[in-house]
């Protein structure tokens, strides 16, 4: 079976925003939102970014394992579900405790809504 690639915008080594403790942050690529007010707006275009196998990922985690022990991974974006065949490899293999941000899509392009979830695999 081929190995899962996603466009991947960038990786933050330590981040202390996007969930507890100190995280990796990994920001993906592509998102159709288009927010008045993004803060990520360089994250829209879905041919941008690096392409990322989930083993690259983890072994940027595993260097810095030591600083995420009461942290763990976020990933956000751009909008993670976009690359979401990426998503569901990655997060099992995480463990308890990692952060997924997501937005919701609605087809009307009224009312657009974020919200996050801890995910709860062991
Ligand atoms: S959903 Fe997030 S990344 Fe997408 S445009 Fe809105 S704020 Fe920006």
């Amino acid at each position: 079976m081929a190995e899962i690639k996603a466009r991947v915008h960038s990786l933050e080594s330590f981040g202390t925003v996007d969930g507890p403790g100190v995280r990796m942050v990994v920001f993906m690529q592509g998102c159709p939102m288009r927010c008045l007010y993004c803060h990520n707006p360089d994250t829209w275009g879905i041919e941008g970014g690096t392409e990322m196998t989930v083993d690259e990922i983890l072994a940027q985690y595993d260097r810095n394992v030591s600083f995420y022990k009461r942290g763990g991974i976020t990933v956000t974006g751009g909008e993670p579900l976009l690359q979401m065949d990426f998503v569901i490899e990655l997060y099992p293999i995480l463990g308890f405790g990692n952060r997924l941000d997501l937005h919701r899509f609605q087809s009307s392009g009224i009312r657009k809504y974020y919200f996050s979830f801890e995910s709860n695999y062991e």
